[in-house]
């Protein structure tokens, strides 16, 4: 029997690997970029292709969504002097997962999730509950699964290696690339 098709927010390749990894025994994963917050357009592009050329390797269907970085300065004004893993970070995954969610329902894919949980900068609990309210709102299974567990992140970033993935050094919108780390969007 076909396996059943869900579709992937990813905001790089690194943070993606692992994650394909997980899914493939029980899921036809289609990779998903949709990240208006990434900030500048080069470094969109360069997490983009990086993330496009593994997708090519690995034979998975690769969906970009149009990218409009004024849409999401609208979603977190008045949040630009947030920490990150504040309020403005709530909105911004809920405004990537929210279309996701929409893209899945408009092209009849029943199940969706993302590589944001395998950041261990980031709050996997509030992403994972967006999710699930979203897939509630939307009437689709969210797999609301935290992939940095049981080594999710060691084993991410040694497929990084691996494969030679451009590695970025901060989360992605302009208010995070002053606070330099090893980060994704
Ligand atoms: S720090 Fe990262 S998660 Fe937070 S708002 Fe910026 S891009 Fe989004």
């Amino acid at each position: 029997m076909a396996k059943e098709q869900i579709l992937l927010h990813a905001c790089c390749a690194t943070c993606a690997g692992y994650v394909l990894e997980k899914l493939a025994p029980d899921y036809t994963p289609l990779l998903y970029y949709f990240n208006p917050n990434i900030f500048p357009p080069e470094e969109y592009n360069l997490r983009r292709d990086e993330l496009k050329r593994y997708a090519d390797k690995k034979k998975i269907e690769f969906i970009e969504e149009n990218y409009d970085p004024d849409s999401w300065l609208q979603v977190v004004k008045g949040l630009e002097h947030e920490p990150e893993k504040g309020r403005r970070c709530d909105l911004c995954f809920y405004y990537r997962l929210q279309q996701t969610a929409s893209f899945a329902q408009k092209n009849d894919i029943r199940h969706f999730t993302t590589t944001l949980t395998i950041s261990p900068h980031k709050k996997s609990k509030t992403i994972l509950d967006i999710g699930r309210e979203i897939a509630d709102q939307q009437g689709l299974t969210f797999l609301a699964e935290d992939f940095k567990k049981k080594d999710g992140f060691l084993k991410t970033m040694a497929i990084a290696k691996k494969e030679g993935f451009y590695r970025q050094n901060y989360c992605g919108c302009v208010f995070s690339r002053k606070k330099l780390h090893f980060g994704e969007s």
